[in-house]
């Protein structure tokens, strides 16, 4: 059967320094045990042969299908601060996806096996952390946030070994591209001036394929991405994503949300959230992370100076206006998707202030994020300590008040609210529910009910209402660990 493979392989026409072709490492009996069928048929593939024997096959990396040029990508970063080489260390890059709408995606898979950038990893992946990244980026997606996706999870039949044995898997990942920050750092520091400039031109034909107009490319690039990366952690900030490992490698070119290692949803809204088992710093905290988002862009900005003009001083000044605009971007996203959360539609000068002070209370009343939104679309203020305080009272008649100064009915404003406060996030308690019913007892309808509810967050249905419900309480906070 033809799966519908239509590869081509431009970054494989990149300068040799940009990756290693490699062929993934076999594995010794492959099963399918989720396969996203609407994602495979938006890719132009056949899910049903997907999902034979041949078709997973190529899903574990045991058969590269027709037209792929198999090969590692290479890239640095800053991890925690500290700049160093990296790769894929246990990815493989099967080749660009050519969609019917004309489309390119990355098809990669992840958990493939060793490759020259392993250092001293075991290039696998553990089957419970491969479907967490399914199961959180596809609600990312549903969400309406940019992101990489994921086509299907195979277990290999093999056993890895971390502090205990867990079954091996392979994710195969789709993305815009697999272009990182990192990228560029390897560029700037390894490669020559041309390659630098290769690359650029490559991330700019691939992402922004209106530079022609631009007077100056190279700044157009870096201005673009601050965009895309400004309105993104806009986005994870609204619906209190936690990525958990923003280093310079895991942030894309693309504007796409990238590694799902230590990520996590918060419940309690609290600035300082911080789920990652080794952030012990909070470098990665909720509040922390539009400044992280800063910050690596300025790690982007260095690496593309030699290009932004022939004399340093004024590259550095191009630089800096570019990066100077981030903090703003970010900001007037924030305001309109809080507007659109609180149903507002006009904008007034207060409006901050209003954001604020609700931010404020829910802090002070230990309130679920998710949960306060959802409550004031419902209009159901019930069930949670912050609705009785007075002060929250006080706030809740300026906030109608403030409704009654626009011209929108209250239908419109229950459209705006439902359709920008989701009902249902991937609550850590129920992902973990889902991962232990899969790995520990093989079975994956616990895991298909949560991506089923989680597929359309906006929908208010009925089968969602279990989802909002709060974990018990628990002496022990979350934890997330990654490189699993
Ligand atoms: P991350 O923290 O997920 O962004 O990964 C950082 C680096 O470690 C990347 O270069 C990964 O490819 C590499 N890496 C993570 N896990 C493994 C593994 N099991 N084997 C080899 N390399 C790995
Ligand atoms: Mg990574
Ligand atoms: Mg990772």
């Amino acid at each position: 059967m033809n799966e519908g493979w239509n590869f081509d392989n431009s970054y494989a026409r990149l300068p040799n320094r940009f990756f290693s072709k490699l062929l993934p490492t076999p594995v010794g009996s492959p099963e399918l045990v989720i396969l996203n069928r609407p994602l495979a048929v938006s890719l132009g593939l056949n899910d049903e042969a997907l999902a034979s024997e041949e078709g997973v096959a190529v899903l574990a990396g045991n058969q590269v299908p027709e037209g792929a040029e198999p090969l590692a990508q290479a890239y640095a970063g800053h991890q925690f601060g500290y700049f160093t080489m990296l790769g894929d260390g246990r990815a493989i890059l099967l080749g660009e996806q050519i969609t019917p709408q004309g489309e390119r995606l990355d098809i990669q898979l992840k958990g493939s096996g060793r490759t020259p950038y392993s250092r001293g990893g075991d290039g696998r992946a553990a089957l419970g952390p491969m479907l967490r990244e399914y199961i959180i980026s596809e609600a990312m997606h549903a969400l309406g946030i940019p992101t990489t996706r994921s086509l299907a999870v195979v277990t290999t039949g093999e056993t890895i070994f971390r502090e205990t044995e867990l079954p091996g898997a392979i994710l195969t990942r789709v993305a815009s591209s697999h272009l990182r920050v990192g990228t560029f750092q390897y560029a700037a520091n390894w490669g020559t001036v041309e390659e630098l400039r290769t690359l650029a031109d490559y991330a700019l034909e691939r992402h922004f394929p209106n530079f022609e107009t631009a007077p100056n490319r190279y700044l157009f690039l870096l201005e673009e991405v601050i965009k895309r990366q400004a309105e993104l952690i806009a986005k994870w900030q609204l619906v209190g994503f936690v990525h958990g490992v923003m280093n310079t490698d895991n942030m894309t070119i693309s504007g796409e949300t990238i590694d799902y290692g230590p990520c996590a949803f918060m419940d309690t809204y609290d600035l300082a959230t911080v789920f990652s088992s080794i952030d012990t710093q909070g470098r990665y905290a909720y509040g922390h992370q539009p400044y992280i988002g800063g910050w690596n862009l300025a790690r982007l900005a260095e690496s593309l100076l030699p290009l932004l003009h022939e004399e340093e001083e004024q590259a550095v000044e191009s630089a800096e206006a570019a990066l100077s605009a981030f903090p703003n971007l970010y900001q007037q996203h924030w305001l309109t998707g809080m507007r659109a959360k609180l149903g507002l539609y006009t904008e007034e000068e207060q409006d901050a202030a209003l954001m604020t002070e609700l931010l404020q209370l829910m802090q002070t009343h230990q309130a679920d994020y998710t949960n306060t939104f959802r409550s004031l679309t419902l209009g159901q203020l019930e069930g949670m300590p912050l609705f009785c305080a007075k002060e929250f009272r006080a706030w809740h008649e300026k906030w109608q008040a403030r409704l009654k100064r626009q011209p929108h009915a209250k239908e419109e404003v229950y459209e705006l609210m439902r359709n920008s406060n989701p009902a249902i996030i991937p609550r850590n308690h129920r992902v973990e529910e889902a991962l232990e019913a899969a790995v520990e007892h093989g079975d994956y309808s616990v895991m298909e009910r949560l991506l089923h509810a989680l597929s359309d967050p906006y929908a208010y249905s009925s089968e969602q209402n279990e989802y909002a419900q709060l974990p018990p309480p628990s002496d022990r906070p979350y934890r997330t660990f990654c490189g699993t």
